[in-house]
């Protein structure tokens, strides 16, 4: 079991509103859409995600900090407490629904 940490994709800013924004791989080198010129923004904070089994189904924990000291220390931690088989509270775990716009 293992976590990954990174930074999530924002909306993009600039462009054109009704574009579908297509990031194939080259596009994605240059960070703006080819079609409308959109540039591509990282959010400025760290999103925390790992794999669990709750109920034999397959779950992710996702939670978002300011630093990504912050949430690869979360991370550490959290894939610890599972490996204990310890459950966490849900009320400590934010999904990070609020940053996903696609
Ligand atoms: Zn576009």
């Amino acid at each position: 079991m293992k976590g990954t940490v990174y930074q999530r994709w924002m909306k993009p800013e600039g462009g054109d509103s009704e574009c579908k924004h297509k990031w194939s791989p080259e596009v994605k080198k240059a960070q703006h859409c080819e079609a409308c010129g959109a540039q591509r923004v990282r959010a400025d904070t760290w999103t925390l995600q790992h794999e669990v089994t709750r109920n034999g189904k397959r779950a992710f924990v996702t939670d978002t900090f300011r630093t990504k000291s912050e949430a690869q220390a979360a991370l550490t931690e959290s894939l610890a407490l599972h490996a204990k088989g310890e459950q966490i509270e849900p009320s400590k775990l934010t999904v990070a629904v609020f940053l996903r716009d696609w």
